[in-house]
């Protein structure tokens, strides 16, 4: 269901999480870690703020695990947000309106025990790292590189954030 993207960041055992109380990262499967919420969620609603559970560093360039929030700047999360998994149909996006305190919201309604799932081109315009998708999406864009190398047809079809769209808005004038 989910790539590995993550899976390395996944902590021995014994290595309590600073997870908030909502929120709980599996490790079982293939795949490694994935972030379930224990409540449902409503389409809308603000589920963390993305430095939930352990903060936010600014990193100098983009990282297996960072997030971009906005044209140049990239942040890495250090709490359980960090094992927010990619799928070409997420529930999920980061709010990177006001880019010093980006958020979790909910794309629609969420249920309990669901995995919550970004779509990592809509906040990064060139992956650190390309991989192949295994979300089982019926869309699935298979490698997932960026969103510069995303159709603009299809990247339309995502909520992105303010940075993608600009750039990809740039790109289509340049082209
Ligand atoms: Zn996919």
């Amino acid at each position: 269901m989910v790539p590995p993207t993550h899976a390395d960041a996944t902590p021995g055992p014994g290595a309590p999480l600073p997870t908030p109380l909502s929120l709980l990262v599996e490790h079982d499967g293939p795949t490694g870690a994935r972030l379930v919420t224990l409540r449902a969620v409503a389409a809308g609603a603000r589920v963390a703020p993305l430095s939930e559970g352990g903060g936010l560093v600014e990193v100098p360039h983009a990282t297996r695990h960072s997030i971009q929030v906005d044209e140049r700047r990239h942040v890495e999360h250090l709490g359980a947000l960090t094992f927010l998994n990619h799928s070409c149909a997420p529930n999920c996006f980061v709010d990177t309106e006001v880019a010093a305190s980006p958020a979790l919201v909910a794309l629609r309604a969420v249920a309990a025990g669901e995995e919550l799932t970004l779509f990592y081109p809509a906040t990064e315009w060139e992956m650190a790292e390309p991989f192949a998708c295994r979300c089982g999406a019926a869309e699935c864009l298979g490698t997932i590189t960026g969103a510069r190398h995303v159709a603009p047809d299809r990247l339309r079809r995502y909520t992105l954030s303010p940075h993608v769209r600009g750039l990809a808005a740039t790109t289509a004038i340049a082209r």
